[in-house]
Protein backbone atom coordinates (compact mmCIF):
# COMPACT_ATOMS: atom_id res chain seq x y z
CA UNK A 1 0.00 0.00 0.00
CA UNK A 2 1.29 3.77 -0.74
CA UNK A 3 2.58 5.70 1.74
CA UNK A 4 -0.47 8.15 1.08
CA UNK A 5 -3.02 6.06 0.92
CA UNK A 6 -1.93 4.60 4.81
CA UNK A 7 -1.70 8.04 5.73
CA UNK A 8 -5.09 8.75 4.11
CA UNK A 9 -6.65 5.79 6.20
CA UNK A 10 -5.47 7.01 9.54
CA UNK A 11 -6.65 10.32 9.10
CA UNK A 12 -9.90 8.83 8.19
CA UNK A 13 -10.24 6.52 11.15
CA UNK A 14 -9.36 9.22 13.55
CA UNK A 15 -11.81 12.11 12.06
CA UNK A 16 -14.55 10.99 10.25
CA UNK A 17 -17.60 9.50 11.09
CA UNK A 18 -18.94 7.54 8.65
CA UNK A 19 -23.03 7.35 7.62
CA UNK A 20 -25.03 3.97 8.71
CA UNK A 21 -21.97 2.23 9.61
CA UNK A 22 -20.80 0.54 13.22
CA UNK A 23 -17.72 2.69 13.13
CA UNK A 24 -16.35 -0.40 15.09
CA UNK A 25 -15.93 -2.36 12.29
CA UNK A 26 -15.13 -0.04 10.49
CA UNK A 27 -11.60 0.64 12.04
CA UNK A 28 -11.29 -2.55 12.26
CA UNK A 29 -10.64 -2.96 8.18
CA UNK A 30 -8.70 -1.05 6.02
CA UNK A 31 -10.98 1.27 3.58
CA UNK A 32 -10.99 2.09 0.13
CA UNK A 33 -10.32 5.50 -0.65
CA UNK A 34 -11.73 6.27 -3.74
CA UNK A 35 -9.73 9.55 -5.52
CA UNK A 36 -11.25 9.76 -9.24
CA UNK A 37 -13.74 8.48 -11.65
CA UNK A 38 -14.46 7.85 -15.00
CA UNK A 39 -17.12 6.31 -16.74
CA UNK A 40 -18.61 3.89 -14.80
CA UNK A 41 -15.65 3.19 -12.84
CA UNK A 42 -13.98 4.75 -9.43
CA UNK A 43 -10.50 4.30 -9.22
CA UNK A 44 -8.87 4.43 -5.35
CA UNK A 45 -5.93 5.94 -4.25
CA UNK A 46 -3.88 2.74 -5.39
CA UNK A 47 -5.18 3.22 -8.74
CA UNK A 48 -7.51 0.18 -8.40
CA UNK A 49 -10.69 0.55 -10.56
CA UNK A 50 -13.94 -0.54 -9.82
CA UNK A 51 -16.99 -1.04 -11.70
CA UNK A 52 -19.47 1.50 -9.96
CA UNK A 53 -22.28 -1.36 -9.63
CA UNK A 54 -24.61 1.01 -7.21
CA UNK A 55 -24.43 3.84 -8.98
CA UNK A 56 -22.02 5.23 -5.76
CA UNK A 57 -25.61 5.00 -3.88
CA UNK A 58 -28.22 5.12 -6.24
CA UNK A 59 -27.27 8.59 -7.80
CA UNK A 60 -25.30 8.83 -10.59
CA UNK A 61 -26.63 8.49 -13.82
CA UNK A 62 -24.50 8.93 -17.14
CA UNK A 63 -21.43 7.68 -15.60
CA UNK A 64 -18.23 9.71 -13.71
CA UNK A 65 -17.03 13.08 -15.42
CA UNK A 66 -19.61 13.03 -17.70
CA UNK A 67 -18.36 15.94 -20.07
CA UNK A 68 -21.45 17.79 -20.60
CA UNK A 69 -22.04 17.89 -16.73
CA UNK A 70 -18.43 18.48 -16.43
CA UNK A 71 -18.43 21.16 -18.31
CA UNK A 72 -21.82 23.00 -17.17
CA UNK A 73 -20.75 22.84 -13.95
CA UNK A 74 -17.53 24.56 -14.51
CA UNK A 75 -19.26 27.48 -16.88
CA UNK A 76 -21.63 27.99 -13.74
CA UNK A 77 -18.69 28.49 -11.63
CA UNK A 78 -17.58 31.43 -14.03
CA UNK A 79 -20.54 33.05 -13.58
CA UNK A 80 -21.66 32.75 -9.77
CA UNK A 81 -21.09 29.73 -7.26
CA UNK A 82 -24.60 30.47 -4.63
CA UNK A 83 -26.77 33.00 -4.41
CA UNK A 84 -30.49 33.11 -2.35
CA UNK A 85 -33.65 32.48 -3.54
CA UNK A 86 -35.05 34.02 -0.56
CA UNK A 87 -36.00 37.49 -1.77
CA UNK A 88 -33.85 36.69 -5.17
CA UNK A 89 -34.20 34.65 -8.32
CA UNK A 90 -31.64 33.25 -10.11
CA UNK A 91 -31.51 32.29 -13.55
CA UNK A 92 -30.06 27.89 -13.42
CA UNK A 93 -33.09 27.33 -10.83
CA UNK A 94 -35.83 28.89 -13.49
CA UNK A 95 -34.46 26.93 -16.42
CA UNK A 96 -34.46 23.66 -14.35
CA UNK A 97 -37.90 24.59 -12.85
CA UNK A 98 -39.23 24.75 -16.33
CA UNK A 99 -37.22 21.81 -18.08
CA UNK A 100 -38.46 19.61 -14.89
CA UNK A 101 -42.37 20.15 -15.26
CA UNK A 102 -42.38 19.61 -18.84
CA UNK A 103 -41.35 15.95 -18.04
CA UNK A 104 -43.24 15.73 -14.91
CA UNK A 105 -46.44 13.65 -14.77
CA UNK A 106 -49.13 15.99 -15.77
CA UNK A 107 -50.68 18.49 -13.32
CA UNK A 108 -46.96 19.26 -11.14
CA UNK A 109 -46.71 22.72 -12.42
CA UNK A 110 -44.58 24.09 -9.34
CA UNK A 111 -40.94 23.27 -7.97
CA UNK A 112 -39.84 23.93 -4.25
CA UNK A 113 -35.76 22.91 -4.37
CA UNK A 114 -33.87 21.39 -1.62
CA UNK A 115 -30.74 19.34 -0.51
CA UNK A 116 -31.28 15.74 -0.41
CA UNK A 117 -34.39 13.55 -0.74
CA UNK A 118 -35.26 13.45 3.05
CA UNK A 119 -35.47 16.97 2.75
CA UNK A 120 -37.69 16.77 -0.34
CA UNK A 121 -39.73 14.74 1.45
CA UNK A 122 -39.76 16.34 4.87
CA UNK A 123 -41.16 19.17 2.19
CA UNK A 124 -43.79 17.26 0.88
CA UNK A 125 -45.02 16.23 4.58
CA UNK A 126 -45.58 19.14 5.49
CA UNK A 127 -47.14 20.27 2.11
CA UNK A 128 -49.69 18.38 2.12
CA UNK A 129 -50.36 19.03 6.30
CA UNK A 130 -50.63 22.60 5.58
CA UNK A 131 -52.38 22.14 2.21
CA UNK A 132 -55.40 20.56 4.60
CA UNK A 133 -55.33 23.40 7.62
CA UNK A 134 -55.77 25.95 4.67
CA UNK A 135 -58.62 24.46 2.99
CA UNK A 136 -60.82 23.35 5.33
CA UNK A 137 -62.60 24.98 7.95
CA UNK A 138 -62.21 22.81 10.61
CA UNK A 139 -59.31 20.66 9.47
CA UNK A 140 -58.93 17.23 10.91
CA UNK A 141 -56.65 15.70 7.99
CA UNK A 142 -53.44 15.23 10.11
CA UNK A 143 -52.14 12.00 9.75
CA UNK A 144 -49.79 10.46 7.00
CA UNK A 145 -50.26 6.25 5.60
CA UNK A 146 -46.99 4.54 4.43
CA UNK A 147 -46.44 1.08 3.90
CA UNK A 148 -44.80 -1.27 5.67
CA UNK A 149 -40.59 -1.43 4.30
CA UNK A 150 -40.87 1.99 3.14
CA UNK A 151 -37.81 4.31 3.31
CA UNK A 152 -38.28 7.71 2.72
CA UNK A 153 -35.10 8.87 4.71
CA UNK A 154 -33.29 10.06 7.65
CA UNK A 155 -34.90 13.50 9.03
CA UNK A 156 -37.76 13.03 11.81
CA UNK A 157 -40.49 13.70 9.75
CA UNK A 158 -39.50 11.29 6.64
CA UNK A 159 -37.98 8.38 9.45
CA UNK A 160 -41.93 9.06 11.11
CA UNK A 161 -43.50 7.57 7.31
CA UNK A 162 -40.15 4.87 7.26
CA UNK A 163 -40.45 1.79 8.57
CA UNK A 164 -36.96 0.13 8.54
CA UNK A 165 -37.25 -0.69 12.32
CA UNK A 166 -33.63 -0.77 12.83
CA UNK A 167 -32.90 2.47 11.44
CA UNK A 168 -36.01 4.41 13.24
CA UNK A 169 -36.29 2.01 16.24
CA UNK A 170 -34.14 4.15 18.93
CA UNK A 171 -36.15 7.16 17.50
CA UNK A 172 -39.23 6.11 18.29
CA UNK A 173 -40.57 8.05 21.28
CA UNK A 174 -40.07 11.44 18.83
CA UNK A 175 -41.56 9.99 15.71
CA UNK A 176 -45.11 11.01 14.69
CA UNK A 177 -47.84 8.19 14.39
CA UNK A 178 -48.03 6.86 10.90
CA UNK A 179 -51.10 4.63 9.21
CA UNK A 180 -49.23 1.63 8.24
CA UNK A 181 -50.51 -0.46 4.91
CA UNK A 182 -49.34 -3.46 3.44
CA UNK A 183 -46.82 -3.34 0.65
CA UNK A 184 -46.72 -5.88 -2.02
CA UNK A 185 -43.56 -7.56 -1.14
CA UNK A 186 -45.23 -10.79 -2.67
CA UNK A 187 -41.87 -13.00 -1.79
CA UNK A 188 -42.40 -12.51 1.55
CA UNK A 189 -46.11 -11.25 1.49
CA UNK A 190 -47.45 -9.95 5.35
CA UNK A 191 -51.12 -11.13 4.06
CA UNK A 192 -49.57 -14.56 3.14
CA UNK A 193 -50.67 -14.38 -0.59
CA UNK A 194 -48.71 -15.00 -3.23
CA UNK A 195 -48.27 -13.19 -6.88
CA UNK A 196 -50.93 -12.02 -7.91
CA UNK A 197 -53.28 -12.32 -5.31
CA UNK A 198 -51.10 -10.12 -2.72
CA UNK A 199 -51.08 -7.00 -4.92
CA UNK A 200 -55.15 -7.24 -4.78
CA UNK A 201 -55.05 -8.17 -1.25
CA UNK A 202 -52.71 -5.13 -0.18
CA UNK A 203 -54.82 -2.95 -2.13
CA UNK A 204 -58.04 -4.06 -0.28
CA UNK A 205 -56.46 -3.61 3.20
CA UNK A 206 -55.32 0.01 2.24
CA UNK A 207 -58.92 0.53 0.62
CA UNK A 208 -60.29 -0.35 4.15
CA UNK A 209 -57.69 2.03 6.12
CA UNK A 210 -58.85 4.94 3.38
CA UNK A 211 -62.92 4.15 4.17
CA UNK A 212 -62.23 4.42 8.06
CA UNK A 213 -59.43 7.06 8.28
CA UNK A 214 -59.94 9.47 5.55
CA UNK A 215 -61.69 11.81 7.39
CA UNK A 216 -58.09 11.87 9.11
CA UNK A 217 -55.96 11.31 6.99
CA UNK A 218 -54.06 14.03 5.08
CA UNK A 219 -51.90 12.23 2.54
CA UNK A 220 -50.51 8.78 1.43
CA UNK A 221 -46.83 8.27 0.78
CA UNK A 222 -44.97 5.81 -1.18
CA UNK A 223 -42.15 4.64 -3.17
CA UNK A 224 -43.60 3.98 -7.08
CA UNK A 225 -41.58 1.64 -8.76
CA UNK A 226 -40.03 0.14 -6.20
CA UNK A 227 -39.16 0.05 -2.58
CA UNK A 228 -35.50 0.88 -2.65
CA UNK A 229 -34.18 0.48 1.02
CA UNK A 230 -36.01 -2.55 1.93
CA UNK A 231 -34.43 -4.70 -0.40
CA UNK A 232 -35.62 -3.40 -4.12
CA UNK A 233 -38.87 -4.82 -3.68
CA UNK A 234 -40.58 -4.23 -7.42
CA UNK A 235 -44.20 -3.45 -7.11
CA UNK A 236 -46.52 -5.54 -9.08
CA UNK A 237 -47.94 -3.70 -12.27
CA UNK A 238 -50.97 -1.98 -11.21
CA UNK A 239 -50.29 -1.06 -7.63
CA UNK A 240 -48.90 2.07 -8.31
CA UNK A 241 -52.50 2.51 -10.25
CA UNK A 242 -54.43 1.24 -7.68
CA UNK A 243 -53.30 3.31 -5.01
CA UNK A 244 -53.70 6.57 -7.32
CA UNK A 245 -57.34 5.50 -8.28
CA UNK A 246 -58.06 4.63 -4.24
CA UNK A 247 -56.36 7.94 -2.90
CA UNK A 248 -58.52 9.94 -5.03
CA UNK A 249 -61.72 8.31 -4.72
CA UNK A 250 -61.26 8.94 -0.59
CA UNK A 251 -59.49 12.40 -1.41
CA UNK A 252 -56.13 11.61 0.27
CA UNK A 253 -53.03 13.42 -0.99
CA UNK A 254 -50.70 10.83 -3.21
CA UNK A 255 -47.03 11.89 -2.35
CA UNK A 256 -44.85 9.67 -4.83
CA UNK A 257 -41.21 9.51 -3.33
CA UNK A 258 -39.18 8.83 -6.84
CA UNK A 259 -35.97 9.78 -5.25
CA UNK A 260 -34.33 6.75 -5.68
CA UNK A 261 -36.57 5.53 -8.96
CA UNK A 262 -36.70 9.13 -10.86
CA UNK A 263 -34.70 9.74 -13.58
CA UNK A 264 -34.59 6.80 -15.90
CA UNK A 265 -33.86 3.59 -12.91
CA UNK A 266 -37.25 1.92 -13.99
CA UNK A 267 -36.94 2.36 -17.64
CA UNK A 268 -39.19 5.37 -17.68
CA UNK A 269 -38.21 8.90 -16.64
CA UNK A 270 -40.46 8.70 -13.70
CA UNK A 271 -41.81 5.20 -12.32
CA UNK A 272 -44.91 6.86 -12.29
CA UNK A 273 -44.53 7.07 -16.01
CA UNK A 274 -45.19 3.24 -16.37
CA UNK A 275 -49.02 3.39 -15.19
CA UNK A 276 -49.68 6.81 -16.20
CA UNK A 277 -49.53 7.92 -12.67
CA UNK A 278 -49.98 11.66 -11.46
CA UNK A 279 -49.61 12.16 -7.83
CA UNK A 280 -50.09 15.90 -5.98
CA UNK A 281 -46.35 15.74 -4.83
CA UNK A 282 -43.51 14.12 -6.32
CA UNK A 283 -40.16 14.00 -4.73
CA UNK A 284 -36.83 14.05 -6.46
CA UNK A 285 -33.61 13.97 -5.26
CA UNK A 286 -30.68 11.57 -5.90
CA UNK A 287 -30.37 10.90 -9.34
CA UNK A 288 -31.27 15.00 -10.76
CA UNK A 289 -27.70 15.94 -10.84
CA UNK A 290 -26.68 13.19 -12.39
CA UNK A 291 -25.23 12.54 -9.29
CA UNK A 292 -22.62 15.34 -8.92
CA UNK A 293 -23.98 17.59 -6.70
CA UNK A 294 -26.53 17.70 -3.60
CA UNK A 295 -30.05 19.32 -5.00
CA UNK A 296 -33.32 17.98 -3.99
CA UNK A 297 -37.01 19.47 -5.28
CA UNK A 298 -40.36 18.83 -4.57
CA UNK A 299 -42.70 19.12 -6.95
CA UNK A 300 -46.67 20.26 -6.50
CA UNK A 301 -49.56 20.89 -8.60
CA UNK A 302 -51.59 24.11 -9.12
CA UNK A 303 -54.11 22.56 -6.79
CA UNK A 304 -51.76 22.62 -3.81
CA UNK A 305 -49.86 25.94 -4.69
CA UNK A 306 -52.78 27.88 -4.46
CA UNK A 307 -54.27 26.76 -0.88
CA UNK A 308 -50.98 29.06 0.36
CA UNK A 309 -51.94 31.86 -1.67
CA UNK A 310 -53.00 34.87 0.23
CA UNK A 311 -52.48 37.96 2.19
CA UNK A 312 -49.44 38.54 3.63
CA UNK A 313 -51.23 38.64 7.31
CA UNK A 314 -52.99 35.67 6.91
CA UNK A 315 -49.65 33.91 7.35
CA UNK A 316 -50.58 31.06 4.47
CA UNK A 317 -47.00 31.06 2.68
CA UNK A 318 -44.71 28.10 3.40
CA UNK A 319 -42.06 28.63 5.80
CA UNK A 320 -39.93 26.54 4.34
CA UNK A 321 -36.04 27.03 3.08
CA UNK A 322 -32.79 26.12 3.18
CA UNK A 323 -29.46 28.26 2.90
CA UNK A 324 -28.28 26.20 -0.19
CA UNK A 325 -32.06 25.85 -1.65
CA UNK A 326 -32.08 26.43 -5.63
CA UNK A 327 -28.36 26.07 -5.39
CA UNK A 328 -27.19 27.26 -8.95
CA UNK A 329 -24.40 25.12 -9.55
CA UNK A 330 -26.17 22.07 -8.59
CA UNK A 331 -29.65 23.08 -11.15
CA UNK A 332 -27.08 23.45 -14.23
CA UNK A 333 -25.64 20.35 -13.52
CA UNK A 334 -29.55 19.09 -13.11
CA UNK A 335 -30.14 21.12 -16.68
CA UNK A 336 -27.16 19.33 -18.08
CA UNK A 337 -28.29 15.73 -17.04
CA UNK A 338 -31.58 16.15 -18.58
CA UNK A 339 -29.90 17.38 -21.83
CA UNK A 340 -27.58 14.67 -21.78
CA UNK A 341 -31.09 12.15 -21.73
CA UNK A 342 -32.46 14.18 -24.55
CA UNK A 343 -29.26 13.96 -26.95
CA UNK A 344 -28.25 10.73 -25.97
CA UNK A 345 -31.84 9.53 -26.02
CA UNK A 346 -30.81 7.19 -22.89
CA UNK A 347 -34.80 5.89 -22.13
CA UNK A 348 -34.57 4.58 -25.59
CA UNK A 349 -30.96 2.89 -25.08
CA UNK A 350 -31.97 1.79 -21.85
CA UNK A 351 -34.45 -1.11 -23.62
CA UNK A 352 -31.56 -3.40 -24.84
CA UNK A 353 -29.53 -2.93 -21.72
CA UNK A 354 -32.71 -4.03 -19.28
CA UNK A 355 -33.89 -6.96 -21.16
CA UNK A 356 -30.06 -7.97 -21.15
CA UNK A 357 -30.02 -7.51 -17.04
CA UNK A 358 -33.26 -10.06 -17.10
CA UNK A 359 -31.41 -12.62 -19.09
CA UNK A 360 -28.14 -12.78 -16.85
CA UNK A 361 -30.23 -12.69 -13.91
CA UNK A 362 -32.05 -15.43 -14.91
CA UNK A 363 -29.08 -17.34 -14.62
CA UNK A 364 -28.83 -16.86 -11.00
CA UNK A 365 -32.03 -18.68 -10.34
CA UNK A 366 -30.19 -22.32 -10.05
CA UNK A 367 -28.02 -21.22 -7.50
CA UNK A 368 -29.32 -23.01 -4.06
CA UNK A 369 -28.74 -19.14 -1.70
CA UNK A 370 -30.44 -17.20 -3.96
CA UNK A 371 -34.43 -16.89 -2.73
CA UNK A 372 -35.35 -14.24 -4.63
CA UNK A 373 -34.69 -11.89 -7.71
CA UNK A 374 -36.48 -9.13 -8.07
CA UNK A 375 -35.76 -6.56 -10.70
CA UNK A 376 -37.45 -2.97 -11.82
CA UNK A 377 -35.63 -1.64 -15.07
CA UNK A 378 -31.74 -1.01 -14.61
CA UNK A 379 -32.31 -2.09 -10.81
CA UNK A 380 -32.02 -5.71 -8.72
CA UNK A 381 -32.41 -6.87 -5.73
CA UNK A 382 -30.85 -10.81 -5.27
CA UNK A 383 -32.36 -11.90 -1.95
CA UNK A 384 -30.18 -14.64 -0.36
CA UNK A 385 -31.53 -17.29 2.61
CA UNK A 386 -30.14 -19.98 4.45
CA UNK A 387 -33.42 -22.48 3.46
CA UNK A 388 -34.60 -21.63 0.09
CA UNK A 389 -37.91 -24.13 0.91
CA UNK A 390 -38.72 -22.17 3.83
CA UNK A 391 -37.59 -19.09 3.38
CA UNK A 392 -35.52 -18.93 6.14
CA UNK A 393 -33.12 -15.71 6.24
CA UNK A 394 -29.73 -15.93 7.74
CA UNK A 395 -28.43 -15.12 10.96
CA UNK A 396 -27.77 -11.51 10.75
CA UNK A 397 -24.44 -11.77 12.31
CA UNK A 398 -23.44 -13.81 9.22
CA UNK A 399 -23.89 -10.75 7.27
CA UNK A 400 -24.00 -12.96 4.17
CA UNK A 401 -24.62 -10.18 2.01
CA UNK A 402 -21.66 -7.55 3.63
CA UNK A 403 -19.92 -10.61 2.90
CA UNK A 404 -21.02 -11.40 -0.58
CA UNK A 405 -20.18 -7.44 -1.60
CA UNK A 406 -16.77 -7.62 0.30
CA UNK A 407 -15.55 -10.08 -2.04
CA UNK A 408 -16.81 -8.53 -4.98
CA UNK A 409 -14.31 -5.82 -4.24
CA UNK A 410 -11.62 -8.04 -4.87
CA UNK A 411 -12.67 -8.72 -8.31
CA UNK A 412 -13.14 -4.98 -9.04
CA UNK A 413 -16.94 -4.32 -8.54
CA UNK A 414 -18.24 -2.53 -6.19
CA UNK A 415 -21.88 -2.96 -4.77
CA UNK A 416 -23.60 -2.76 -1.34
CA UNK A 417 -26.33 -4.88 0.08
CA UNK A 418 -29.26 -4.22 1.90
CA UNK A 419 -29.26 -7.00 4.54
CA UNK A 420 -29.52 -10.10 2.69
CA UNK A 421 -29.81 -8.59 -0.72
CA UNK A 422 -27.09 -7.90 -3.02
CA UNK A 423 -28.24 -4.89 -4.56
CA UNK A 424 -27.32 -4.35 -8.73
CA UNK A 425 -28.44 -0.29 -9.76
CA UNK A 426 -25.27 0.34 -12.07
CA UNK A 427 -24.77 3.96 -13.52
CA UNK A 428 -27.46 4.33 -16.84
CA UNK A 429 -24.89 3.99 -19.18
CA UNK A 430 -23.45 0.89 -18.40
CA UNK A 431 -22.24 -0.87 -21.19
CA UNK A 432 -23.52 -4.43 -22.12
CA UNK A 433 -19.94 -5.97 -21.34
CA UNK A 434 -19.77 -4.16 -18.32
CA UNK A 435 -23.50 -5.50 -16.99
CA UNK A 436 -22.13 -9.32 -18.00
CA UNK A 437 -19.33 -8.76 -16.21
CA UNK A 438 -20.94 -7.38 -13.03
CA UNK A 439 -23.36 -10.23 -12.99
CA UNK A 440 -20.84 -12.50 -13.81
CA UNK A 441 -18.62 -11.25 -10.30
CA UNK A 442 -21.61 -11.14 -8.33
CA UNK A 443 -22.27 -14.65 -9.24
CA UNK A 444 -18.71 -15.91 -8.37
CA UNK A 445 -19.43 -13.91 -4.96
CA UNK A 446 -22.33 -15.77 -4.40
CA UNK A 447 -21.43 -18.97 -5.43
CA UNK A 448 -18.00 -18.72 -2.95
CA UNK A 449 -19.83 -17.26 0.02
CA UNK A 450 -22.95 -19.22 0.35
CA UNK A 451 -21.65 -22.81 0.09
C1 LIG B 1 -32.25 7.78 -0.54
C2 LIG B 1 -33.71 7.97 -0.38
C3 LIG B 1 -34.23 9.03 0.40
C4 LIG B 1 -33.35 9.95 1.18
O1 LIG B 1 -32.54 10.71 0.36
P1 LIG B 1 -31.22 11.40 0.96
O2 LIG B 1 -30.70 12.21 -0.17
O3 LIG B 1 -30.31 10.27 1.36
O4 LIG B 1 -31.65 12.21 2.12
C5 LIG B 1 -35.61 9.18 0.43
N1 LIG B 1 -36.42 8.35 -0.23
C6 LIG B 1 -35.96 7.33 -0.97
C7 LIG B 1 -36.92 6.45 -1.70
C8 LIG B 1 -34.59 7.08 -1.05
O5 LIG B 1 -34.12 6.05 -1.75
Amino acid sequence: MKRRTRTLIDLDRNHVWHPFTQMKEWRAEDPIIIERGRGNYLIDTEGKKYLDGVSSLWANVHGHRKREIDRAVKGQLGKVAHSTLLGLGNVPSIELARRLTAIAPRGLTKVFYSDDGSTAVEIALKMAFQYWEQTKKKNTKKKFIAFTGAYHGDTFGSMSVGEIDIFVRKYRPLLFETLRAPYPYCYRCTLKMSYPGCKTACLGVFEEMLRERRGETAACVIEPGFEGAAGMISAPPGFLKGVRRLTRRYGVLMIADEVAAGFGRTGHMFACDAEGVSPDLLCLAKGLTGGYLPLAATLATDRIYRAFLGKHDEFKAFFHGHTYTGNPLGCVAAIANLDVFERERTLDALKGRISLLKELLNGLADLPRVGDIRQTGLVAGIELVKDRATKEPYPANERVGHRVCMEARKSGLMIRPLGDTVVLMPPLSIKEKELEKMVRITRGCIERLTR
